[in-house]
Parts: C-alpha cells; structure tokens; sequence
C-alpha cells in the first residue's frame, strides 16, 4: 500500500500546507481507481442514483439550538429536531421545548420510529414512497462494487490499525519506512484531570516555550486530545517528557506524555484523514455508504465480535479524543443512517456493551467523547430496544453491570457508599450513566407483547429486584442519646441512586401495567424479594399484646427511637406501587385467584414504612436532634418533589394498602405503638392527661407533636384518594389538585408551579392539559413574571392536611385561604374537602374514622381540651381532631347521597359520635364535648370549625330523618350575624388598607417627600416674578433673582441640620458619580486618548468620549460627608486586612455607597449659590450689534495684552532675560487690569471641596493620578458640565419629554450643582491656565494668527465649546473693570456660536436634495431666502467643494433640525447657570419660538449673520480659509461625517425568536484559536459585536492584568461600562470596570411571562420590546454602575466573582 511521505516532515507540523497536498496526493488517486473515470464526472453520477436518506441526520455542534416537541408527537423526549426542520416542521404550531445541544447526537427528522406525529419535515418528506425499500447496491456496476469494497477494505483495515496501534517506536510489518532517522515527537495527551493552568505552567517549563505558544499547546490539546509539543532527537524528547511527569506527577496522576517516533504519528494522522476522506465519499451515494458498512461489520479472523468496528469500539478508551471524535462521526453519517445495519450495529453494540461499559468507567474523558454515548441513538429507537431486550437481554445485561460496578455491600448485601475512595466516588458517578441507558430501554412502553418479550422483561425485573434489594434497608440510622454524633454520615450517595431510580422505578411499574400478565408475575416476584428482605423480621422481638377500647391485637416490640431505622425501601414502595395498579387495571377483581393475596401479610407490608413515616414525625419532635444534619436531610430529600412519587407517595400507598386489609382498630393500636404513644391513649383514665403527665416538659411537649403526627397521618391515610388505583380519580385529577394546593399557597409563575410538581422521564409535569381549569393567567409587568391565580371556584378542593405541604406550606395556605374567604364576607372556616370515592381495594379505609380506637383517640383530646392547655394538649392536635370529626362527616354525607343508589352503606359516623362512653367510665360523647367546647373561652380560633361540625351535623340528622325545614330560625339568627360579622370586617379592612398604604407611599417615594419638604422653602422656588412678560436665560436682559436675599436651607442626611447655602458659609455637597461615558459616541473605532498627553480643550464632535456626572441627589455637610468616608475607608482597611474581600465599591479609588440610599458615588459636588451679578448693564434693551463689534474689538484687546503678558512670564519663567523678539507688548486696553488677582470669594470649606470635584473629575475622566495642579482640570469640569447636559437633553428627547419640568429632582440638583460649580471652578485653578485656555477657545472662533493648533470648526462640538468658553470667561472677566458686562458678553458667545454651528451644519449635513419641494407660509419665506444666501456665501468661500443647493426651504429644515439639539442644550445651561426659569411653553413639546425667545436669539438663527455683517463676515472667512476645511471640502456632506442632527444611540435590534440569537452564537468561532468553538459566546448590545468570552484563548491583556474579552471589551467600546447578553445562558451581563459586574434579567420571556436565565426550562423565549427599553433607559441615564452597585449590595455572592475574567 503506498503511504507518501507527507505528515511526517518537519518539527511543527504545517498543517495548512499538508492539507493542501492531501487532496492532490492521497485522495484524488483514489477516487480515480473508485470511479475508474474524471472523479468530478463519476461522483456526481453516483449522486444522482443517490436515494438520499430519509433522516436528516444533521450533526449538531456545541450550542447549536435543538427543538423538541412537547405535544406527543414525539417517540421520546430525546427526540430532536434541527432549527431547519423544526421551521419547516408541524412542530412549530405546538408548544415546544428548545435546549441548545452539548455537540454530538443528530436531527431525527424522517425517522418514522421516532415521531408518533410529523416525522418528516417539508425538506425531508420522502417523494416515492417505495423506493426506500430497494437495494440501493443496484444502481452500481458491479465492477465497481468490487473495486469500492476492494479501497474501502483496505483503507477501513489500515485505519483501524493504526490508530488502534500502541507501539511508540515502531510500525506494523511492511509500514516501516526504508530509512529510519532519528526523529521523534514528544507528544502530550489530554486528560480530564489537569487544568489548564497546570498544562500550561509546565508546558513553559518543560518545553522552554512563551506563555502564549504553551496556551496554544493547552487549546490544541484539549480540542484533539494530544499534541506534539516538541520535535527532536529521542533524547531531546525524552528530556521533556520527564519535566513533564516530574511537574504533574505531585499531587494527581501525572499527565501522559509519550516520545513517538515521527514514522508513527504520520501514518496516525494520514489514517485520520482517510477515515474522513471515508466519510465524505460516503456522502455522494446510499450505495457507497451501505458498503462501508458492510466492510466494517464484516467478520474479521477472529470470529465473534471481530469486525473493524468491533476492534474500533473496543479499543476506544485508548484512543485520543481527536481520533474518537473522528470515528464516531463515521459511524454517525454510515451506519446509524443506513436502517438495515443500524440494527446489525445495535446488536454488536449490545453484545460488547459490558466491555465498552467497564473500558468507559475506567477511562478518564468524559463521556461525550466515549463510543458508548451513542447508546441513545440506538437505545431510543423503540423496535431496536425492544429487539435488544429480547435478543440481546439487555436490560438484565445493564442492570448485572450496574450491579458488578458497585461491588462493595455492608453484612447484610446493602450497597454501602460510606468510606468511597475518590475513585471509587468516581466510579460511582460514572456507573450511573447505565442508569441513563436503562432508560432509554425503558423510554417507549410496548403496545403488544410476545411472549419472548415478557420472558426477557421479567428477568430484567427480577436483576432490577436484586439490585432494589441492595438498596432496601441502606444506610441505617440509630438514634443518638447524649453525645451529638461525631462526624455527619454520608448520606447523597444513597439519595443520588434512588433519585437516578425514580424514573426507572416508575417506568417499570408502567411497563407493568400495560400487561396484565407481566403484572401478576411482576407482583409475584416483588412479594417474594420483599418477604425474602423481611423473612425475620420477628426474629429476636419479642411478641407483646395491644389492647384498647376492647380490641386487642399482637405486635411485636419495636421502638424507632431505639432501634435501627432505614428510610430506603425501594422494595416496599414498588410493591405498593404494584398494589395500587392491580386495583387501577382491575386486574385484582378480575383474577384474585392468580394473586398471592392470600401470602400477604399486613403486618408486615406496613411495618418499615410506618417505621419510616415515624422516623419523620419524631425528627419533627425534635427527637433526633444529636444525629446532625445529614438526618434533616434526608428527610428533607424523602418529601421533596424529586423523590417522593417514589418514597414518601408510596410508603403512605403502602399504609392504605395494609390498612384497607387489616382491623382498623389493630391497624390504629400498631400505629400508636410505633408512636410510642400506646402508653398514653391505652391507660384507662387517658382522659385525665394533664393530672399524671407533668413529669418531664419536654417529654410532654415531644409527645404533643407526635400526636399532631399521628392524627395527621391518620388523616392522610383516609384522606389521600388521589393516586389513581387507591381513589377513583385520573391521573390529571392528581396534577389538577396539586396545582389547586399550590395556589391556594399564593399566585406562582409557571416555572415556580413546574418546580412544585413532579416531572416524569420526559421532564413533563403534564400542567399544561389541567392549569386552565383551575386557574387565571396574569400576564406580567415591565418587572415581574407572569402569574397563575386560583380560580375561585377550585379553592373547594382545598384540603389544609393535603399530604405535600410541609408545615410552612401549610400555615401559609391557611392564612391565605381564611383571608381570601374573609375578603368574600364569607365564613373563615375551612372544612375537609369532599373526597372522590375509593376504589374497591381500599373501600374499608373509610372505617378508620368510626372505629373504636380512633373515637377515643377524639375523645381523650377533646376532653384534655376542655381546660385552658397547661401544655398537656396543643391547638394544632385539636384542630387536627376536628379537622377527623368534620371527614367523617362528610363521609357519612356523601354516604347518604349515595345511598339511592347502594344502601348497604353501614357508615354511621354521627351516631358513633353522639353515644356516650359505656359504664363504669360514662364519658361523655364526642358531640357532647363539641358542645361544651363551643362556649368555651379559650378555644376562640376554633369556634368557627366547632360551629361548623354541628351545623353539618345538623343537616346530617335532617337528612337522614328526611325532615328538612325545623333550622329556618337558627338559619337566620345566623344570617344576621354572618352580615353584622361582615361589616366589621369591611372597616376594619378599609382602615388597614388605607394605612398600609400610606406606610407604602412614604417608603417608596422616600426620596420625594425629603425633596418636597425643601421645596416648600420659597426660596428655592422658581416661579414667575418678573414683570417681563417675556423670560430671558441669557443676556443683558435675563431674569435676575430679586433683589431680596434669596436663601436656600437644605438638611444634612448625616447630622439632619439644617444649613443655609452661602458663599462664605459651611460646604454643603451633593454625592456624587462621576464616570467616562460613550453612551453618545458617534464613533466606537477611535482609539483611546494617551491620558498622559491628551488636550482635552476641544471635544470632537463624534462625542467619541465624554465624562459624565451622575447624583442621588442626596445632600451632607462637606466635613459629615468627610468623617463618614474616612470611617469607611478606615473599616475597609481593617476588613480587607482581615479577610480580603472585596466589597460593592473601591474605596481606594475613591468609591463610597451614599449613606441614604447606598447609590454608588466617588466624590462629592459642591452646592453653591446663584452668583449674584449686580447689575452692571444700564437698563438698554434693544440689542444692539454695533455693541457687539465694540466689545469684540475691546475684548480682542485685552487677549492680546493677555497672550503678550502670559508669554512674558513664561519667558521670564524660562531664562530670566526678555530676550524673545516675537512677543510684543500690547499696552491693554482701559480698565483691564493685568496684574489684578480677584478676591476668592468662596469659604475655605467650599473651596476645598471645589478642589475635591475637580479633581475627582480630572483623575476619572482621563483616568490619571488626581493633581489638582494639573492645568486640564477645569477643562475635564467644563467638559464633564457640558456633556452631562447633552446626554440629558438627549434623553428628554427619546423619552419624549419636555425641556423642562419633566427631570426627576435628583437629576435637576445635579445638574444646577453641576453647572453652577463650573462657573467656579476656576477660582481654584491658576488664573493664567484658566485665561490661557480661554484664549484658545475664543481663537476657535474668533481665528487669531498668534494662537496656534486651533481646530477648524467642523472638529469642535460648539456645545463643548459654548460651555467652555462661559465658563471660563469670568477668569479674563475678573480683570475688567471697564463697565461691560458679564451678561452681554454670554449672549455674545452665544450668537457667535450658534453661527459657527450653522455654518458647521451647512458644511456636512445638508443630504442629497429631495424634489418633494414643499410651499411654506410667508412667516418662514424670509429664512428660507436668507438661509440661501448665506449658503451661496459658504459657496463662494469654499468654491465648489460645496454642492449647489437651490431650496431655501431644504436648507432651513437642515438647519433647525440640526441646531435644535444644541439650543435645547444651551437652554438647560444656562436656566441652571442663571437661575433663570423656564417659560411654561418649554414645559410642553413644540418649542423652536419659545426656545429662541429664552435664549434671547431672533427665531430667524440667520440674522445673527445678517445683522451684524461688519463683524461676521471676516470671522466667516477666517472659518473657511482654516486648511481643515478646506482640506474636507472635496468631500463635505458625502461621506463619513455624521451629520446633526446626532441621533440618539440605541442598543443594538435583537431579534424576535431568541433561537435566532442561538443558532448566530453556534456558528460564532472564536477568533483567536482559529476556527474553534466559542464556550461562552457573548453578545456586546452596543456595538452587536460577538466575543468569545470566559475562555483563555481570548485574554489579553489590559493595564498589566489579564482579562476576558468582555472585560477587555468593555474597554474599547464603553469606556469602562458594558452591557452584554450572553447567549447560552440567555443572561444579560452587565460590567464596570475590571472588577465589578452583575447578570440582570435578558428581555427575553417565555410564553408564561418568564425569563428562562441559564435556558435551563426550553419554552421558546420572544424578545420583549418593553424590557430591552428599560435596559436601553440604564444604559442612556448613566445607570449601569449604579445598578450593579445595587445588585452587589443585594447579593454579596455577586462581589466574589471574578469578573475580568468574563
Ligand atoms: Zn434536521
Ligand atoms: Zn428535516
Ligand atoms: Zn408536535
Ligand atoms: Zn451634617
Ligand atoms: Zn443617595
Ligand atoms: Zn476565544
Ligand atoms: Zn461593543
């Protein structure tokens, strides 16, 4: 056979170049010789013969979305279906379950086995229908059927062999390369035991390799299973191999290394690539494929098991997972697709099954890697299991595996987990993936039986009765006295099996009772193996006689408490599940004669589960407090919903089985004895309890809760009717009830309902057939699940001892029930239920409640209730006594409806009840007690139910003498109270409402009512006083505060003070948030800013990246606020010293939770009064632009002088000498005082705490060391004010609020603190940086030759700008005194920056014109004409750069669509700046007059051009001659700008159907290891890019530490903030920082109202828009870090993650 020599060259094997010459070399030869002509002609022949497959057979990748069909269409729940079927499927319109696959295992679509219903989609809807029964050999020559065999033998056979072969040095014969040098690989091999961190420390110790090439080894080594991570000599090799072993050898196994040599791993890889080259050719044709498999199911020379894929499968332990992977997806596309030889492989599969089982336990991967995880494809198909049954007797060759696995048992043959070596442990869990198997077997009941089937099942059912009776009496328990026990039982082992079991348990019995046969024998068998258990069970007990109430009867002795007890008797539950079917399939009436009845023995079926049941009521009473926790839990688990169907369901099955069969009396006097109870009720004078008992109170009170347990188990055994075969019910009246029981708990989710009920083995709970018979759909909130409520028309099946409760349960569902029927003016009584009938079989239970025992049981707690309770009797016994009185009432009522019909009923309960003990006692009878007791002071909460028994009682005795009419009067004295008792309800229900509410009101709006009492202050006020009718913000003109002193008082939440805001008073500050933002950028590619060197003077209009100022708005003294944060920082120190652990905030980085509302916040605003500007102005009030050029000329003096001084000092600064020629000096103009320093007005207190913001807002938006002198600090401010306000203004608008008055209060603080703390701000900075910066702000606009590196004005936010240059107007301000003012000169800066934006907007956002020419009023002719003529003036400056537009009304709408924004910005500023308010047009939506009239601009924008032409025109051209304009004036409004108006960010679309978020991350590779699956695909909802998250490949790094993609993503995106969905667990993720981060609910809701976060339940999800907007609100406000800041402090769990690492 001829191997070329390529995979075997060269130290790194280069696989792109290898697998390029593959095809060349190696496979084309071959499909030559197979087609014996051009391969490209010869294949595509055979697939046109082909007759492609039914099924589909679609591989599934990891996370891909699979679809099954929750209807019962489905053979069984494994059965899938691929998106592309399922959407073309009648699937669709079910409901339907969508799980995302763990990769392996196929679409079932086309198998007709599989689907009961809708096998076929529309792709896969077979066309001919007989064609699927020819031989698909007969469309080929037979020629070349002789040559395929012929290939396929001889690639199958080598294949096999070399990948199956084990020697490391040498080859088989023949193979052996002519020469032989000295070349080998040092290979290493997965495991599942090494993490990734251990491979990868050794590998770049062992290899010399960086961390990065040792990551790769990991990645690759993990995917194929091994890698060669050296190549050399033998020796160099082998060197590395022994670091290797030596490094990983310590604590665990070491890893497996071997030294191959390279002969050997090439011929390896090239039989890997032929067996894919198999599979595939196989895929042109059926006829191909069908011989592979008969080539490899071909009897080898061995004989038996021989063939290649026996020898494949047998050797598949020993395989590398790449090659495994290999082999399996052949078998998967060749014979699991072909029908005929998917048996043949079944039944090779079965006969090896113990092998590959035993090579499996063993084998240290997983086992989605192992062959005999492709048992579920063969084990479901229900005519392969059931062939496999009978030929193979697989079930009884799983269960003696199973069995043979679980080799170490106790003295008595019990399975004994206590003491498990790890690998046994291990062992353990691996063995219980037969369990898995067993099921699948077991999955499809048979619809006929052959005898052989019967034959072969039953001995799986006696292997399975062995294995049980392992099980039965495991893991005792004795009662500890005195000393607590020493260490905690193991005890989850044990569970872990039985809950494994409980499906099989359960299917067996259903297999069982579809045969009456089968169930006879299976009785049969199940009685023996118990009787055999239990054979001795008198033996060494002694026999003692019970007598009472003149019954006796023989026990044994036995004390729970004493002896040992097991709570595992697997034996005795099946058998009374068996009971239960013999009496549900009739099968018991029809042939009592086949039946053992006879061999049963009562005594003995109740013994152990009374013993059990006992165990659990003395745990309640605290008897077996010494035995620790293990105990509770157990007990816990046996009535938990995943184990009880098949525990303690059965065991109280099994009680009603050996009570239906026994003397009540007998059966009551046993269990009393179990109880050790006895002594108490069989003493004659029992009625007079409280005289002898006083012993011990704690012994009084233990046998009080026995009692409850007793009376409560009796009320059980008569009471719970709803198992079908002991009631006459169905099996959905069972389900209808335990969701009625639920509800009546509370409204539940439908999730919450799903975990309240058991599910069978196809995870079905069977809810959905009954919930909407008994409940209401409430469909949820923006917040909140959908919920179900009961239908008050079921709250009659209530029943307070329903068997499921446990006791919390029970005491909630009582409150609820008796408020509900409160709330109706009804009676709060809660009667017993009326009960369905029992069946036959277990009709005599109803006579527990007339017999002797029990009445006197009543009546001795009835008596002990007739004085007030020392202690020797409890409310909840009585209730319990009553509750029995009223079931037997109410029996005895159904008794007597029903008695037209049979009349033999001899249940009289009201007689029994109104006799009187017999002499010499003469005790009273029950009835005479009730009504003794109903007067009784003491018994008021049980007055209703005692009221209750004797009216029905009553009605009883008028039933039955038939005479109905004497009550009438007793009727309606009753009525009148019932109305009296109703109104009193109804006030007292109004007046706890109504304070309820009120508690509510002020607790949730906290913050509101603090808020409106400072409100209530005047001054704050900002109504209308000024007899202006028109409202200015800006300018000479704007309203001013009045001359009265305006006070603003504010409470300190630290001390609760009360502190007046003043210039020269205490600080008062706001807490405060301060955060990088990008929630506005219009360009996510930019790069960050290098924080060191970064002139943050000038914002770029793509808002790329902005700081943003957040507050709760909650207020503190600046020195409150400074001790609380040190006595935080103090605490942390000491805890992180203690425990490091992280806390919700960073205190180091300044982070602290607002001691009000624990809001995250890092620094504080200071407040501030309104500046008061006296009024310098004389009282002129036109606008005048002549002023305008005069206070420009004046103010373009003093620059000059400014600049010429500034450099002056620099130079002075810089050498001493004034020997710099190019400074001039400009003498400054009158009243400009150079050298004047401003008095700082501001108290130290606010200074300092000026300073605090400052640089708090410096040191987070560059993300720098804080350095209050650095001359950037009052820009970030400036900024950090500017952007702020933008981000608002945007939200106003995509809330579709108006600008004002719709701001929550906090929000309105923070801006007013915010805006008016940047008006001072400079006074802490250096005045020359602060007159330094404004220069070159005003140069963006004003152009000036001496200031250089201005940006042109298409790369400035004029906002930005407008915000910067008022801000730091008053540092040159200050100096003037030459009677301008402070006012004019803010609108004049206003008016040149709102030309500049025109002009900005012109040049890059006018679109393509639009013919739709649309006519306007006269009103707006003037701006259209004069909007044209400016912009041929543009045209004119720019030359022809600038498209030709004609429409003046296009234009217009350009540009007050465009400009809108920042005037509403500008609006914002300056009401807060100035105090101004708002005229009531801006508090509605229509604006554009309005808001040009309070910002004091003409509402045509264009005459601030025209107007003043002298002044404009020259700083016009100055714009347009800038080489930045000119430079993109080629281009202007064509491309890449964006254009103003900004639109508001979204979050990105997310689709409809999540399965469509699904099936994009499956198909999501992870971009670093080339090609790979992603494990944890994450979606960015900013940018919608993909990221491979939670994964090594894809960490980076980021400021020295190593972080996952999110995280690192988080970076470049969001500066710092991320939102994120993860898709395979259907969670949104949110992340601030490099170490916080919290998961919050997806908007994604099942049909029931839910989230399903880890898609752990598979109802189909649907985006819903109303949530996704609530998360795109967090993110817009700012409000993600908040909100994880909140979730951390919510759940501490949340702090310990490590988030980078996402
Ligand atoms: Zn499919
Ligand atoms: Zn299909
Ligand atoms: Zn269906
Ligand atoms: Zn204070
Ligand atoms: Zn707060
Ligand atoms: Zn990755
Ligand atoms: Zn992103």
């Amino acid at each position: 056979c001829y191997v070329p020599k390529i995979y075997c060259l060269g130290p790194n094997l280069n696989p792109q170049n290898e697998d390029l010459l593959a095809p060349l070399l190696l496979q084309s030869p071959l499909e030559w010789y197979l087609c014996g002509e051009e391969p490209s002609v010869g294949l595509a022949k055979l697939e046109q013969n082909n007759q492609p497959s039914q099924l589909c057979g679609h591989v599934f990748k990891v996370g891909e979305p699979t679809y099954s069909c929750r209807y019962s269409c489905a053979a069984d729940p494994t059965c899938v279906l691929c998106m592309q079927c399922f959407l073309g499927s009648v699937h669709k319109e079910h409901r339907y379950r969508m799980t995302t696959s763990g990769g392996g295992g196929f679409c079932d679509c086309g198998d007709t086995e599989a689907w009961k219903k809708g096998p076929y989609c529309q792709k896969h809807e077979p066309n001919i229908s007989d064609s699927s029964q020819k031989d698909p050999l007969a469309n080929l020559s037979d020629e070349m059927i002789a040559r395929t065999y012929n290939v396929f033998s001889i690639i199958l056979k080598y294949a096999v062999d070399m990948l199956t072969w084990e020697k490391e040095d040498e080859l088989p014969e023949g193979l052996e390369p002519p020469a032989r040098g000295d070349t080998y690989y040092c290979m290493l091999f997965n495991d599942e035991v090494h993490t990734y961190e251990q491979v990868i420390y050794t590998l770049q110790k062992a290899v010399n390799c960086t961390q990065k090439e040792a990551v790769s080894f990991a990645t690759t080594v993990d995917r194929d299973g091994r890698k060669s991570v050296r190549f050399g000599d033998f020796q160099f090799c082998e060197q590395a191999k022994s670091v290797i072993v030596r490094n990983t050898s310590r604590q665990t196994k070491p890893l497996r290394v071997q030294v191959m040599h390279s002969s050997v791993v090439a011929h390896q890889c090239f039989a890997l690539k032929a067996l894919t080259w198999l599979g595939q050719i196989i895929r042109y044709s059926d006829a191909l494929r069908r011989i592979l498999c008969q080539v490899g199911l071909q009897r080898g020379p061995e004989g038996e098991n021989s063939s290649l894929v026996d020898t494949l499968m047998l050797c598949d332990s020993k395989m590398w997972k790449g090659a495994r992977n290999v082999y399996h997806q052949l078998f998967m596309s060749s014979l699991l697709m072909d029908t005929k030889y998917k048996k043949l492989f079944a039944i090779q599969f079965a006969k090896n099954y113990e092998r590959l089982q035993s090579d499996y336990v063993k084998d240290d991967h997983d086992r989605e890697f192992s062959v005999t995880d492709l048992s579920v494809q063969m084990f479901t198909v229900p005519s392969l299991a059931r062939m496999l049954i009978t030929e193979e007797n697989l079930m009884t060759t799983i269960i003696r595996t199973f069995m043979d696995h679980l080799r170490h048992r106790d003295l008595h043959g019990h399975f004994q987990f206590e003491r498990y070596t790890a690998q046994q442990a291990f062992k353990f869990r691996r063995v219980q993936s037969l369990i898995g198997d067993l099921k699948y077997v077991l999955i499809s009941r048979p619809t006929e039986w052959t005898d052989q089937l019967r034959e072969k099942y039953l001995e799986g059912f006696s292997a399975f009765l062995e294995l049980l009776k392992c099980m039965q009496g495991m893991d005792p328990v004795v009662r500890q006295v005195g000393q607590h026990i020493e260490m905690e039982p193991e005890w989850e082992a044990a569970f872990t099996l039985q809950m494994k079991l409980t499906h099989i348990i359960s299917m067996m019995q259903e297999w069982c009772s579809s045969d009456e046969r089968v169930l006879i024998e299976a009785y049969k068998k199940c009685l023996s193996a118990l009787t055999h258990c239990h054979s001795g069970f008198t033996d060494g007990e002694q026999p003692i006689t019970l007598s009472m109430c003149g019954h006796s009867v023989d026990t044994i002795r036995y004390c729970v408490s004493q002896e040992k007890v097991s709570i595992h008797l697997p034996l005795s539950r099946l058998l009374a599940g068996l009971h239960a079917l013999l009496s549900k399939t009739e099968v018991a009436y029809r042939f009592p004669e086949l039946l053992p009845l006879s061999e049963l023995s009562p005594p003995m079926l109740i013994e152990h589960p009374l013993r059990c049941l006992v165990l659990c009521a003395q745990v309640h009473a605290g008897m077996w407090r010494r035995n620790g926790f293990s105990l509770v839990n157990q007990i816990y688990y046996y009535h938990n919903v995943k184990c009880r169907v098949e525990m303690f369901d059965k065991d109280l099955s099994m009680l009603q089985a050996g009570a239906s069969m026994m003397d009540p009396n007998h059966f009551l006097m046993i269990m009393l004895s179990r109880f050790e109870l006895y002594h108490i009720f069989s003493s004659a004078d029992c009625r007079k309890r409280y005289n002898r008992e006083n012993a011990n109170k704690d012994v009084v009170q233990q046998n009080n809760t026995l009692i409850e347990e007793m009376l409560h188990l009796v009320i059980m055994i008569v009471g719970e009717r709803y198992t079908a075969g002991v009631g006459q019910v169905e099996c959905f009246d069972e389900i209808r009830r335990e969701i009625v029981h639920q509800l009546c708990i509370r409204p539940m989710a439908h999730s919450e309902l799903v975990k309240a009920l058991p599910e069978n083995e196809n995870k079905e709970t069977g809810m959905e057939r009954v919930i909407d018979s008994v409940a209401l759909f409430k469909k949820p909130g923006v917040t909140g699940k959908g919920l179900y409520k009961l239908r008050p028309e079921s709250a009659k099946m209530f029943n307070l001892y329903f068997h499921h409760y446990s006791r919390a349960d029970q005491s909630k569902a009582e409150e609820a029930q008796r408020k509900i029927k409160r709330q109706n003016g009804e009676d709060s009584v809660l009667p017993p239920p009326v009960l369905p009938r029992f069946c036959p079989l277990f009709a005599s239970l109803v006579n527990i409640l007339q017999c002797d025992v029990l009445l006197g049981i009543l009546g001795a707690v009835l008596q002990w209730a007739m004085e007030p309770s020392g202690g020797h009797w409890s409310e909840s016994m009585l209730q319990r006594v009553l509750h029995l009185i009223g079931m037997g009432l109410v029996e005895e009522q159904q008794h007597l409806l029903s008695s037209a019909e049979d009349n033999d009923t001899n249940f009289n309960f009201t007689l029994k009840i109104s006799r009187p003990g017999e002499a010499p006692a003469n005790t009273p009878s029950i009835l005479a007690l009730l009504e003794t007791l109903q007067n009784a002071p003491h018994l008021e909460v049980h007055k209703d139910m005692i009221r209750w028994i004797l009216k029905v009682k009553l009605i009883q005795i008028s039933l039955q003498s038939h005479l109905i009419g004497s009550t009438v009067r007793d009727k309606d004295k009753a009525e009148r109270k019932r109305k009296a008792e109703m109104a009193r309800l109804r006030r007292e229900k109004i007046m706890a409402q109504m304070s309820e509410m009120q508690r509510h009101f002020i607790n949730e709006n906290k913050e509101l009512f603090q808020q409106s009492l400072e409100e209530l202050d005047p001054s704050t006020s900002s109504t209308l006083d000024s007899c202006d009718s028109t409202l200015f913000c800006v300018g000479p003109r704007r309203w001013r505060a009045g001359g009265s002193d305006r006070r603003q008082v504010v409470t300190c939440i630290l001390c609760q003070e009360e502190q007046e805001i003043r210039i020269d008073g205490k600080a008062m500050v706001l807490a405060a948030f301060v955060q990088r933002s990008t929630v506005m950028s219009k360009n996510r590619k930019r790069p960050p800013h290098n924080p060191d060197k970064y002139d943050p003077l000038f914002m770029h209009p793509d808002l790329s990246f902005g700081t943003h100022t957040g507050s709760c708005g909650h207020i503190m003294h600046s020195h409150c606020w400074q001790r609380y944060f040190e006595a935080v920082q103090a605490k942390e120190q000491r805890r992180q010293q203690r425990l490091r652990v992280h806390t919700s905030y960073d205190v180091e980085n300044g982070e602290f939770l607002c001691p009000l509302c624990e809001c995250l916040s890092n620094t504080v605003i200071p407040l501030l009064p309104l500046t008061k500007t006296s009024c310098r102005y004389c009282n002129k009030h036109t606008l005048d632009f002549d002023l305008q050029l005069q206070w420009l000329n004046i103010t373009s003096l003093q620059m000059k002088a400014l600049l010429s001084a500034h450099r002056k000092a620099k130079a002075a600064d810089a050498d001493g000498v004034d020997d710099m020629d190019g400074v001039n000096d400009c003498p400054p103009p009158d009243g400009f005082k150079l050298d004047y320093t401003p008095k700082n007005p501001y108290s130290s207190t606010i200074k300092e705490m000026l300073t605090t913001f400052g640089t708090a807002t410096y040191k987070v938006g560059l993300k720098v060391h804080p350095n209050e002198q650095d001359p950037r600090v009052p820009i970030m401010c400036w900024g950090s004010c500017a952007y702020t306000i933008q981000s608002i203004e945007r939200l106003l608008v995509d809330e579709e609020k108006p600008l004002f008055g719709s701001l929550p209060c906090r929000q309105d603080d923070c801006l007013s603190s915010l805006t008016r703390f940047g008006s001072a701000c400079w006074t802490v900075s250096s005045h020359a940086t602060v007159q330094n910066h404004f220069i070159r702000l005003l140069a963006a606009l004003v152009p000036d030759p001496r200031v250089e590196n201005t940006p042109c004005i298409l790369d400035i936010d004029m906002f930005h700008l407008l915000v910067s240059l008022v801000l730091s107007h008053p540092a040159v301000f200050s100096l003037d005194s030459s009677g301008l003012s402070a006012d004019t000169a803010q609108l004049y800066f206003l008016h040149l920056v709102t030309v500049a934006h025109i002009v900005q907007i012109l040049l890059s956002s006018v679109p393509e014109e639009v013919q739709m020419e649309q006519e306007s009023g006269g009103a707006e002719r003037e701006e259209e004409e004069k909007v044209c003529m400016f912009y041929n003036t543009l045209r004119t400056h720019l030359g022809s750069g600038l498209r030709e537009v004609d429409s003046g009304w296009h234009l217009w709408c350009c540009v007050k669509a465009g400009i809108l924004p920042y005037l509403r910005a500008a609006a914002l500023f300056f009401h807060y700046l100035n105090g101004a308010p708002a005229p009531p047009e801006l508090h509605s939506v229509g604006e554009w007059e309005a808001l040009c009239g309070y910002l004091c601009l003409p509402s045509n924008l264009l005459q601030l051009f025209y107007n003043n032409r002298e002044l404009m025109e020259p700083v016009l051209h100055g714009w347009c001659s800038h080489p930045g304009v000119r430079s993109s004036s080629v281009h202007y409004s064509t491309i890449s700008y964006f254009r103003f108006p900004r639109e508001s960010n979204h979050l990105i679309e997310l689709p409809g159907d999540y399965s469509a978020l699904i099936n994009q991350a499956s198909s999501f590779t992870c971009p670093k290891s080339g090609g790979d699956k992603s494990r944890a695909p994450t979606l960015c909802l900013v940018c919608g890019a993909m990221l491979c998250s939670q994964s090594y490949c894809c960490q980076s790094e980021l400021e020295g530490v190593d972080v996952g993609a999110c995280t690192a993503h988080t970076f470049a995106c969001g500066a710092g903030v991320g939102i994120f969905l993860r898709v395979r667990e259907s969670q949104v993720l949110f992340l601030a920082g490099k170490t916080k981060g919290c998961f919050y609910a997806p908007p994604y809701l099942d049909d029931y109202g839910e989230t399903d976060q880890g898609l752990r339940r598979g109802n189909p999800l649907h985006l819903c828009q109303e949530r996704y907007r609530k998360i795109q609100k967090l993110w817009r406000q700012h409000s993600i870090t908040e909100e994880i800041g909140h979730a951390q402090e919510a759940n501490q769990t949340l702090v310990g993650i490590d988030w980078q690492h996402l």
